[in-house]
């Protein structure tokens, strides 16, 4: 399933003002609505999108569990994983946010 990722148009909360990544369904109605503040928010075009191509199963494979746990605000799960795939960038983001979401 594609990836679409959205940002708020103006003012959102701290999981909309940056833009979010969330997977849809090509027939699934695009989302006009950060699903957590219920700001407008607007499709970009997805920097994921363009390098998926290229990356191999296993990578992307860790990448949608990864985006399943952010989804689903299981940030502790996503940081565990990230750190294991060796991105350290992302799994310290995740970390801060299991440190704040809860
Ligand atoms: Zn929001």
């Amino acid at each position: 399933m594609p990836i679409y990722e959205y940002k708020a148009a103006a003012a959102g909360c701290r999981y909309c003002r940056n833009g979010f990544e969330i997977m849809q369904g090509m027939n699934d109605k695009p989302l006009s609505k950060c699903p957590k503040c219920r700001a407008v928010v607007s499709r970009v075009p997805s920097r994921f999108l363009a390098c998926v191509s290229e990356t191999p199963d296993e990578v992307a494979e860790t990448e949608r569990k990864l985006r399943g746990f952010e989804k689903e605000g299981m940030w502790s799960h996503a940081a565990e994983l990230a750190d294991k795939a060796g991105l350290e960038d992302r799994a310290k983001d995740d970390y801060k946010r299991a440190g704040h979401e809860m």
